[in-house]
């Protein structure tokens, strides 16, 4: 009988009031089931809403240094517990250790990096227009945040939003993916042993329509923080739009590297492998369009497949594996389809099929796949895909380049191969994405910068660096007049001089 695992409430690990609850299998081995875990009724939600509001009266008065000291001891202890974690999530989430290792790491960043803003949650102090009156700002917690959270960083996204919301002063409730919610568990494990105080983080397992849905219609979660679909961000957005929530979105993306005729060949091979076959191709930061100069086309397109080839596929945790399987068979079933339109628009190259044998028949496998002869504006060039499938268009200058990279809703992250100095400040200027790399693949954020994409990959707000600071606070302005009488701002000063 598997294991069955509980919400964590207001200090407390419980069961869900239901006593319903939903397998968690390894999308590699489907006869692999990792546990039962709770399927959250609103009951449960209700109960982790008082705890936290509860919960939020005590964190909110610990000062901002000690808060983050919690989150320095989160970070010694996520790092002594790395493996183990990187182990649990390569199993429910299906990428490589290697990668659920750095995915652990960027959750150890991301926490002595919160705990250093604890001494740092600045304000402004700025001269009064008038005599004898002081005149600041400081930053103020909000309350219950709702985080929910996506399965391909199953251990870095959770804490991107947690850390900066508790050093702020917050209390959280957190839904994890269903796909991968062992992995938070194990992080809501460290975070208790770390110290943090009942009813601060609490952890509501559960389906997305369901208890997520039910997060977001909260009228006691007044900040809601959502990464995953645009689809599901869209709906997200128009309850908090109704109930006037301070809403986070970090959604879809469809991410372009443009390789010039310049490029160092070499460097532009290893950066495309990594950024469109690493986790599957199952990251929102993920090359799905490769554009390619047309004199170095066919010469690096060659040197591509040949490399893809090679790749080998399996369970994460084996040796000498390079692509884990996709999250589930829906995943793959739209991986399917894609593969399906792409021979419609394009030449397939290399894949297109679900791979048999060699122990991969009991996952959600899918051979890393590439089409050429895409042509922009198709629905291979413009769609989210979210899985190993490459789509190569030609371009012959930057400036098209840079028009086809802007030619999609989204706008995460771009990357340019060049070594052309002005070419590389020109795709800084003019790439509409949060992010643009250059001479490095579309992937590798890191902790102490700030996250996200335009249009419809966000709204606005970002992720990590200090910008995430501003989103979990409030800005309080603060005057204290000392003059002993009544001082009328823009009136006194101008029109009836003190002077
Ligand atoms: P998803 O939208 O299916 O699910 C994300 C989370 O939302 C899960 O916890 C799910 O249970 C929950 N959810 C589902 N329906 C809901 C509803 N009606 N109300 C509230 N919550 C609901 O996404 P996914 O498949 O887990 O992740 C893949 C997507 O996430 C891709 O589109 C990817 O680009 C995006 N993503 C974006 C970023 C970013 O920072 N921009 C990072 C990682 C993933």
């Amino acid at each position: 009988m598997a294991e069955q695992h509980k919400n964590f409430i207001g200090g407390q690990w419980v069961e869900p009031s239901s006593g319903d609850y939903f397998e968690n299998r390894n999308p590699a081995k489907q006869s692999d089931l990792i546990g039962l875990f709770p399927r959250s009724t609103r009951e449960d939600l209700d109960r982790a809403v008082r705890a936290a509001k509860s919960g939020f009266e005590e964190w909110r008065r610990t000062p901002a240094p000690a808060r983050g000291d919690v989150l320095r001891k989160v970070g010694d202890l996520l790092s002594t517990r790395k493996d183990e974690i990187a182990r649990a999530a390569t199993r429910e989430m299906g990428k490589t250790l290697t990668e659920t290792r750095g995915d652990v790491q960027e959750g150890i960043d991301t926490a002595y990096y919160a705990g250093v803003e604890g001494r740092r949650l600045f304000g402004h102090t700025v001269p009064s227009e008038l005599r004898n009156k002081w005149a600041m700002s400081y930053r103020r917690p909000i309350g219950v945040c709702g985080l929910i959270t996506p399965f391909n960083f199953p251990l870095a996204i959770p804490t991107w939003k947690m850390f900066p919301a508790l050093v702020c002063g917050n209390s959280v409730i957190i839904k994890p993916a269903e796909d991968t919610p062992h992995t938070v568990q194990l992080l809501v494990e460290v975070l208790e042993e770390a110290g943090i105080p009942a009813g601060v983080v609490n952890l509501v397992h559960g389906l997305g329509e369901e208890i997520g849905a039910a997060i977001v219609e909260h009228p006691d979660i007044p900040v809601i923080s959502f990464t995953g679909s645009t689809d599901i961000g869209s709906i997200i957005g128009q309850t908090c739009g109704r109930m006037h929530k301070r809403l986070s979105l970090e959604m879809g993306g469809k991410n372009a590297q443009i390789v010039m005729d310049d490029a160092e060949l070499d460097l532009a091979l290893e950066g495309v492998l990594w950024g469109a076959f690493g986790t599957t191709g199952q990251r929102c930061t993920a090359t799905s369009r490769l554009l390619l100069h047309d004199r170095i086309h066919d010469q690096l397109l060659e040197r591509l497949i040949e490399r893809a080839k090679k790749l080998k596929l399996g369970y994460g945790l084996d040796e000498g594996v390079d692509v884990g399987p996709l999250i589930h068979e829906a995943s793959r079933t739209k991986v399917q389809e894609y593969v399906e339109i792409g021979k419609t628009e394009g030449t397939l190259v290399l894949g297109g099929e679900v791979p048999t044998g060699n122990g991969l028949d009991d996952g959600f496998f899918f051979q890393p796949t590439i089409f050429t002869d895409i042509k922009p504006g198709s629905r291979m060039a413009t769609e989210e895909i979210f899985g190993p499938v490459l789509s190569v268009i030609r371009f012959s200058d930057l400036d098209e380049a840079i028009h086809i990279n802007n030619e999609v809703k989204y706008g995460l992250s771009s990357s340019l191969y060049t070594r052309d100095t002005v070419s590389a400040f020109r795709a800084f200027q003019e790439m509409d994405n949060g992010i643009t790399y250059v001479n490095a693949p579309t992937i590798g954020a890191e902790a102490h910068l700030p996250f996200g994409g335009v249009k419809q990959t966000g709204n606005g707000h970002r992720e990590g660096g200090w910008e995430v600071y501003e989103f979990y606070s409030e800005t309080k302005v603060c005057y204290l007049d000392y003059s002993g009488k009544l001082q009328r701002a823009q009136i006194d000063n101008y029109d009836a001089s003190p002077y």
